[in-house]
């Protein structure tokens, strides 16, 4: 093992970090993570803190998760890799397809496509897509429709759809053929609407004003994530995401659920769909399905587009994407155990009941603290959004965004900072305890500033 001066050197010579300005990494270097046990991680100094982001907001089973770690040994022992491309398949990647088809059975899905991860499962959605209407016969129907904050990976396709200028303006000339709506997003909106039913109204006929715009038969698919995550916790009122749906029906348009960070109980809910109650076309999965333990994603197809493929007697319905990853053996032995723990656990539930005493607690610490504009969330997925002045919600900047986590870090907790939003989605086996170890440490961060 090499001694932390050669990490801490490397790290900034040698390394360039996903979302990092790579001159920055001297000024402010990352923190090293060593170790992980349970919902605690170690840097390389030694110091272990409660990870209140599990890692990206993905190790929902924790760090020690044990039939977890053995089902990959277990299948490294036995089969470490095959390829899932046409010719050849593998016992692993058929159970959780199973799995997994019958976990998400209650939002329609029937097939699943197995990608590297989460920018995979939103490109491979988005091709799918597109080729269905070709499959149709209404080869016109290549558009797509997305949520202005939304976030979809990085991807062109994902980058294209997604609704944040830091994640396009530096890979541009995107797609075409992407087009947004405002988020409903109660904050800071357009429409200087704050009632959350309103607002679903708003968006609502701002999307039926864009199909209009551009015509109906033009369009392949909405796409959008039931929480909004990444963007800043956003949570639609319950009325939104059905109301999607009914536009969609109504000209025809299939509706895309990225449950890249809602799927498997983070939103206190089994997916973002099951909340809403909605059954989309399509649902891109990656980030939980492994608990973060090996890189894994699917796409999920409903009946409807996945019996238009099968149905298909053209050269259409004939699925010209895929990964070598596909499938991966390893990471699906993984998937079958998480899925396991995931169920027995009932983690959905405990994400449900933690998440209201984390946001009710969160609420106290708005009225206590000016520095704190807005605070809202769903299940474990939770943000706190900072204003340096509340009357006119001007955001929070970089400095005092790193000193808040600097100190909440030094009280014994890992958050991540996304603009001006302290996000928090810890792993979903968090216990009450330790929910009141967040909300103390925030109180000390938030004080500091
Ligand atoms: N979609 C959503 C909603 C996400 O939050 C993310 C990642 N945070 C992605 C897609 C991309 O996933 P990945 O980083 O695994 O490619």
């Amino acid at each position: 093992m090499r001694d932390d001066n050669f990490l801490v050197e490397q790290n900034a010579r040698s390394i360039w970090h996903p979302m990092a300005h790579p001159a920055d990494m001297r000024a402010n270097p990352p923190r090293i993570i060593a170790k992980g046990e349970g919902t605690h991680v170690t840097d390389i100094e030694g110091r272990t803190v409660l990870d209140a982001v599990a890692g990206l907001w993905n190790v929902n089973l924790g760090y020690s998760c044990d039939p977890i770690k053995q089902a990959i040994a277990r299948q490294l022992d036995v089969l470490p890799y095959y390829s899932g491309f046409r010719g050849t398949s593998t016992p692993t990647s058929i159970e959780l397809a199973y799995e997994v088809t019958q976990f998400f059975a209650p939002e329609g899905m029937a097939r699943a496509f197995f990608t590297s991860g989460g920018s995979d499962s939103v490109e491979t959605a988005l091709r799918l897509a597109r080729q269905y209407w070709k499959v149709r016969g209404q080869a016109d129907k290549t558009k797509f429709l997305a949520l202005k904050k939304g976030y979809h990976g990085t991807h062109f396709g994902g980058a294209s759809a997604n609704g944040n200028a830091n994640f396009r303006r530096n890979y541009e000339p995107l797609m075409p053929g992407f087009f947004h709506v405002p988020a409903p997003w109660t904050y800071r909106n357009p429409f200087n609407e704050s009632d959350p039913a309103k607002l679903a109204q708003l968006v609502g006929a701002a999307i039926e004003d864009e199909i209009a715009f551009q015509g109906a038969d033009t369009i392949a698919a909405f796409i959008m994530e039931p929480v909004l995550g990444a963007g800043g916790v956003i949570v639609p009122h319950e009325t939104f995401m059905p109301l999607v749906r009914k536009i969609c029906d109504k000209h025809d348009i299939l509706l895309i659920a990225d449950e890249v960070v809602t799927g498997f109980g983070r939103a206190g809910a089994w997916s973002g769909s099951r909340l809403w109650g909605v059954q989309p076309d399509m649902m891109c999965i990656a980030k939980a399905i492994t608990s973060g333990y090996f890189p894994l994603g699917a796409t999920l197809i409903g009946t409807k587009v996945a019996e238009a493929f099968e149905a298909d007697k053209t050269t259409f319905g004939n699925i010209g994407t895929g990964y070598t990853y596909s499938g991966h053996p390893v990471g699906c032995a993984a998937g079958i155990a998480v899925l396991a723990e995931t169920r027995r656990l009932n983690l959905a539930e405990n994400a449900r009941l933690r998440g209201e005493e984390l946001l009710a607690g969160l609420k106290r610490l708005q009225d206590k603290h000016q520095v704190v504009g807005d605070v809202r969330g769903k299940g474990l997925m939770v943000a706190l959004e900072l204003v340096s002045d509340r009357a006119t919600k001007k955001a929070a900047d970089k400095k005092l965004m790193g000193q808040v986590a600097d100190t909440a870090f030094a009280q014994g907790i890992m958050i991540r900072i996304s603009g001006p939003n302290i996000i928090l989605s810890p792993p979903l086996i968090l216990k009450a305890e330790e929910v009141d170890t967040i909300l103390g440490a925030l109180d000390i961060a938030l004080g500091s500033v």
